[in-house]
């Protein structure tokens, strides 16, 4: 069998990369082949085509041209698969220099993978795009992140039941774990729906890992960044082989790794995550979501920042009091904070362009990005802020000491260059004194040209005679056809030199011309030349800085994070909260921020509400009933919110709040099937009540909502009553318990830190009026059959539940026993009489109308009924 030279390389590399797409490169276009092709064809809904044939069977084959390639990229990496792009090392001219027959050199130049995207049309803005490992080495455990987007590079010991809240919070793109560990961690893991990756148990190894990491840092040993353990060790290092691999050996410019802990933030388990939509809505998009009513930051460093803060809020009284304090400030400084706002719309992303440089994918852009957010960053940096707090003259600080890089990128760059380097003409005339003149003899060779345009007219007075260039010729003189007898003969024959003949044009050349023409086309290679020397100058310059430019992307982030929040505090009508160390959990009028919003858009008003679940020494449980949609779980979330958004440094949605630093935050609110992981309802609640129960301490924030629903009344106010029970006596948590179990209430007498509360309702004219308002007490019953009435259910069903209701209450209060007899004496549903005829009242009008028949009336009759009726009314 023969293959063709190029199919053999295809092969050769495909069989070094089975798991990922090839993306071979033919000239305008990346080529896919055999299965790829089939695969690719399907996911991306083009055409599957066919070229040659190997083993005896015509090679399948689809395409996409190189310059919409990031698209479809996108689409293939959401689809879960990865990609190898496989360039071309040299051109076909270099490749027929080495033999006539030699294929192209090519190879795989990077992979692309969900983790390890660095195209900003790839990426969102405002969301870190984090490649996480995770390792169990003996008995310790610890996961990586980096976001090669923005070179952040976070490592923290672990556990393998800890691992699904750390998933929760940073939401990666992808996770790397060792070959030995993936089947152990599918089911945890495909609960985020996290692509996985393994690498080979070697790419784990913690020695060699250190050396990685110190290689990468151009460090002898890794004490500086902190002092770590062995998994942390080799979770990093795993993190840095799988950027080799996928980059090819160019390594990202990453920040020195930072460590972090589980004291650090508050514990919020992936439900708890879900339950109160954060930063994605339970329908899977960001709007509906926490994050999209509070976001007012104007930089997407700041809105990353946000997100960062959001889902991991602090446990660190001095970290919450100085970012308070910097919002508190910014809230004051109204006008400061105003100008320094409009600045801030003008920084480009710093971390972004900086990662694209630092892998070589940037352009003339991406320095200029550089130039104009350190510009930017410098102006707001001398802005004075008298008596600001610590965080923010840190920030200010930090945006200052970049001259020198300013003036260089000043000089060399023009306004606004070009996307390409490939193009040229980024270079500002007069930097360069080499690139001047190579410049000047370019333009003075196209102007030569137009003169010898003059002399050749002249010379053969022939007015239309144009030189013109194209890519095939060159440049060429061209006059039409009813000319070229004239140009061919003496003496003009001696100067004009036959190029071609078209249809209605002949097209010559003159030695002189071509001379000319080298002389163009030299110079501008040159030109070329040196803006692309230039350019890594340029860029090396700026890697040198790069941790500083970090430090100052960072300061600009916290920035503007503080006055956005400010700005929203102001908006909104938002409260300083006092946080501290005590168990204290006040919250005077207290609000839902994105169910105030919704309602707000349809005109309508939030009902604010207290919560005081403060005593110092015992469990606090608020015990809250009240009927469906009176506003329980708005409520319990919103409380749970208030207390999150303070401790991310934010000022909270009240008119004053006053919360004792919580350390765990646990929910269980509505219920969902996981019918693909055949768990019901039921047990979905029970394995997360057993979660709560289990690992609830006196400094955490619990909310349950309506526990034990799933299943029958008994068996459900059974585990409620128990459940309240332990969240008293064992976890001694603050607690929202919201129930429609009634019987319940009666616990608050019974228990010292358990206390009544209730969803205000209004019976009116047989149906339920809703006033959303807290109150400490007791519902006095659950209103069920008006909600279902308001809900549309059909009459009949309506009129039969109030009769079983009836008879159930009746039996209630007789005994149980009487209840069951009742319940068996009810008339069965079908033999239930048809309901009552509306009733309306009934006069003699009426009784008239029923005794007459109009098509037996004549109009006289007629006449005279009415007399009647008006009489009878
Ligand atoms: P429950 O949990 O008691 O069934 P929800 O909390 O789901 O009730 O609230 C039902 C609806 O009532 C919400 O969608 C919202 O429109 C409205 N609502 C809830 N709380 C308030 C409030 N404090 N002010 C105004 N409307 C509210």
């Amino acid at each position: 069998m023969t293959v063709t030279p190029m199919m053999a390389q295809y092969l050769e590399i495909k069989a070094a990369h089975p798991d990922a797409l090839l993306f071979y490169r033919m000239g305008d276009f990346y080529e896919m082949f055999f299965e790829d092709a089939v695969n690719a064809a399907e996911a991306l809904d083009i055409a599957l085509t066919k070229r040659g044939k190997h083993d005896g069977a015509d090679i399948p084959m689809c395409g996409v041209p190189v310059h919409a390639a990031e698209g479809y990229l996108l689409t293939l990496i959401r689809k879960g698969f990865r990609v190898g792009v496989c360039e071309q090392l040299e051109s076909p001219a270099e490749a027929k220099k080495r033999g006539s027959k030699s294929v192209v050199k090519r190879d795989v130049v990077r992979l692309v993978t969900p983790g390890t995207l660095t195209e900003d049309s790839l990426l969102e803005a405002r969301r870190h795009n984090f490649l996480a490992a995770f390792v169990e080495v003996r008995d310790q455990a610890a996961l990586a992140w980096v976001d090669i987007s923005t070179g952040a590079f976070h490592v923290m010991q672990t556990t393998q039941t800890r691992l699904g809240p750390e998933l929760a919070r940073l939401s990666p793109s992808e996770l790397i774990v060792s070959e030995g560990q993936i089947e152990d961690l599918r089911e945890l893991v495909s609960d985020f729906g996290i692509p996985m990756t393994d690498l080979s148990r070697a790419s784990f190894d913690s020695m060699s890992g250190e050396k990685r990491i110190c290689d990468l840092f151009s460090v002898s040993a890794l004490d500086a960044y902190g002092n770590f353990d062995r998994a942390e060790i080799a979770a990093m290092g795993a993190v840095i082989e799988y950027l080799n691999i996928t980059q090819k050996g160019k390594l990202p410019l990453l920040q020195t790794p930072r460590q972090e802990t589980h004291r650090g933030s508050v514990q919020i388990d992936a439900a708890t995550r879900r339950n109160l939509e954060l930063t994605q809505a339970l329908s899977g998009g960001r709007a509906g979501s926490l994050i999209s009513v509070i976001d007012h930051t104007v930089t997407a460093g700041g809105g990353r920042l946000l997100e960062r803060r959001l889902s991991g809020p602090s446990r660190q009284l001095e970290t919450i009091q100085n970012r308070l304090d910097a919002v508190s400030y910014a809230f004051d400084a109204k006008q400061t904070a105003d100008t320094i706002r409009d600045q801030l719309r003008k920084v480009p992303d710093l971390d972004r362009a900086l990662s694209r440089l630092s892998l070589d994918r940037g352009g003339p852009r991406d320095l200029a990005a550089i130039r104009n957010g350190l510009t930017e960053a410098e102006h707001i940096g001398t802005a004075g802020l008298n008596d600001a707090p610590k965080l923010l003259i840190a920030a200010l600080k930090d945006l200052q000491g970049h001259t020198a890089l300013m003036d260089l990128l000043d000089e060399a760059l023009i306004a606004e260059p070009p996307l390409l380097t490939r193009d040229g003409g980024f270079i500002a005339n007069g930097y360069d004194a080499e690139l001047d003149e190579a410049r000047k003899l370019r333009d003075e060779g196209r102007s030569v040209i137009a003169t010898m345009q003059q002399d050749f007219v002249s010379k053969t007075g022939i007015s239309t005679l144009k030189i013109k260039h194209n890519n095939v010729l060159g440049y060429f003189i061209e006059t039409t056809s009813t000319h070229a007898e004239k140009m061919l003969s003496a003496p003009l024959n001696e100067t004009f030199i036959h190029r071609q003949t078209t249809a209605n044009q002949v097209r010559f050349t003159t030695v002189e011309l071509s001379e000319m023409e080298t002389k163009i086309l030299n110079a501008g290679n040159r030109a070329l030349e040196i803006e692309k020397r230039i350019y890594e100058t340029l860029r090396q310059g700026i890697l040198a800085q790069a941790p500083l430019i970090n430090q100052t992307a960072r300061a600009l982030a916290e920035l503007d994070l503080a006055i956005a929040m400010a700005h929203l505090a102001r908006v909104e009508n938002w409260c300083k909260p006092i946080v501290d160390d005590s168990r204290a959990f006040a919250i005077e009028g207290g609000r839902h921020p994105v169910v105030e919003k919704s309602l707000r858009d349809k005109g309508q008003t939030f009902i604010a509400n207290d919560c005081d679940l403060s005593a110092e020494d015992t469990a606090n449980i608020w015990l809250l009933t009240g009927p469906n949609m009176a506003g329980k779980s708005t409520f319990l979330r919103q409380n749970a919110l208030i207390a999150l958004l303070a401790q991310m440094g934010s000022f909270v949605p009240a008119t004053s709040a006053h919360i004792g630093i919580v350390s765990q935050l646990f929910s269980r609110v509505g219920a969902s099937d996981d019918l693909a992981r055949g768990r019901s309802t039921f047990m979905v609640e029970m394995v997360e009540t057993a979660a709560i129960l289990n690992q609830a301490d006196d400094h955490a924030l619990v909310i349950l909502d309506e526990i034990g629903r799933g299943t029958a009344t008994y068996d459900g106010l059974s585990i409620a009553w128990a459940t309240l029970e332990h969240l008293h006596d064992v976890n001694k948590s603050r607690a929202l318990f919201a129930t429609h179990y009634h019987e319940m209430t009666s616990l608050s007498g019974k228990l010292d830190g358990v206390d009544n509360a209730t969803v205000a309702v209004k019976e009116w004219e047989g149906e339920v009026v809703f006033l959303h308002e807290v109150h400490k007490g007791a519902a006095d019953r659950s209103y069920g059959v008006q909600v279902a009435q308001l809900a549309g259910l059909p009459e009949t069903v309506i009129a039969r539940a109030r009769v079983v209701l009836e008879a159930l209450e009746q039996g209630e209060r007789e005994g149980g026993a009487a209840q069951k007899t009742l319940i068996d004496d009810l008339p069965l549903f079908s033999a239930t009489p048809p309901p009552a005829p509306i009733q309306t009242k009934t006069s003699p009008a009426v009784d008239l109308l029923d005794t007459i028949h109009p098509d037996e009336l004549s109009p006289r009759e007629a006449l005279n009924l009415i007399y009647k009726l008006k009489e009878a009314a």
